[in-house]
């Protein structure tokens, strides 16, 4: 059994003129949480698309399970559980139809497990779709992914239209839950902050290409936020290898550095810096640093 539940290498993917994907390379590990991140239009939710095989690869190539989701849909659907990011399920079924409905695609269905989140997610399964609020649909959607207990579950989104008691206590246990089972959740947000809270492996996806692909561990560990004090005013910020980003005037820099402390200790020295401040940085300011220098 293959280590990884994802493999994609160099997919490609446009629409007209829209380069959606380039050249995207990602691989995920079997049981942890992966954390795609990326402003409006990066591609998370075509990457996503072609993980489910309603997208081909024009480009490239993408396995799952180590099958092709286009040419062999039974194979890999009937092991994801996805919730989309715009909840589409039909509004004139009632939650419990569409419940009987989606649980007949699935031979591992447990209803047990349904019944459970129908009533943690205060689910009244007469109501009708179109009468419930975004919240409460994206309730019914994470249900109807969660109930045949998914080796791979696709989340696009997830907290979209979620109140705060329901994505910070409930979603973290699902999440946490899954991956506990070892089983894999792969998730798109634009919430850094739950991304840092669920994920342990993170992906930045900017105009369709991967920026950074990395444990969040790793991301934490090498880059920090370090304050340099040179002996003469600079006009401009001094080369200091590593550094991605920089800011300050006269014998005060600031930069956002990549790479061990140990480096930059050096780097400094043949700068004739000291080092004055030293910090680490959140997942948003490594997100917007990225971004900004691509
Ligand atoms: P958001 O966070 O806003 O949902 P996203 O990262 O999910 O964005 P995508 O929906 O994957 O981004 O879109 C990536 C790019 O591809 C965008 O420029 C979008 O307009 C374009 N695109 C996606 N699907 C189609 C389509 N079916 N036809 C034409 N263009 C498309």
């Amino acid at each position: 059994m293959s280590d990884h539940v994802i493999d994609i290498e160099h997919l490609s993917r446009s629409f007209g003129k829209t380069q959606a994907l380039q050249d995207v390379s990602l691989r995920v590990p079997r049981g942890g949480v992966y954390g795609l991140i990326g402003s409006n239009g990066a591609g998370k939710t075509t990457l996503i698309k072609h993980i489910l095989g309603s997208h081909y690869a024009q480009g490239g190539s993408v396995s799952v399970f180590g099958l092709d989701p286009v040419t062999d849909p039974v194979g890999v659907l009937g092991r994801i559980g996805y919730m989309s990011e715009d909840r589409d399920i039909p509004a004139w079924m009632r939650v419990q139809e569409i419940i009987g409905f989606t649980r007949s695609f699935y031979p591992a269905w447990d209803t047990g497990y349904a019944a459970e989140l129908l009533e943690l997610f205060e689910l009244d399964p007469k109501q009708k779709i179109q009468c419930l609020s975004r919240g409460q649909a994206a309730r019914v959607c994470l249900l109807l992914a969660l109930s045949h207990r998914p080796e791979l579950l696709v989340l696009d989104e997830p907290s979209s239209g979620l109140d705060p008691v329901i994505r910070r206590d409930i979603l973290t246990a699902i999440v946490k839950t899954t991956s506990d089972d070892g089983r894999t959740v792969l998730f798109s947000s634009h919430l850094l902050d739950e991304v840092e809270r669920l994920a342990d492996r993170v992906a930045i996806l900017h105009e369709g290409r991967i920026l950074l692909d990395q444990p969040l561990e790793t991301i934490f560990e090498s880059f920090h936020r370090v304050t340099l004090h040179f002996e003469d005013a600079q006009l401009e910020a001094p080369g200091l290898e590593g550094a991605i980003q920089s800011q300050g005037n006269g014998r005060d820099w600031t930069y956002v550095y990549c790479g061990e402390k140990e480096q930059l200790t050096q780097a400094a020295k043949g700068l004739r810096a000291q080092i004055v401040a030293q910090g680490p940085l959140s997942l948003d300011d490594i997100f917007v640093c990225h971004v900004q220098r691509s």
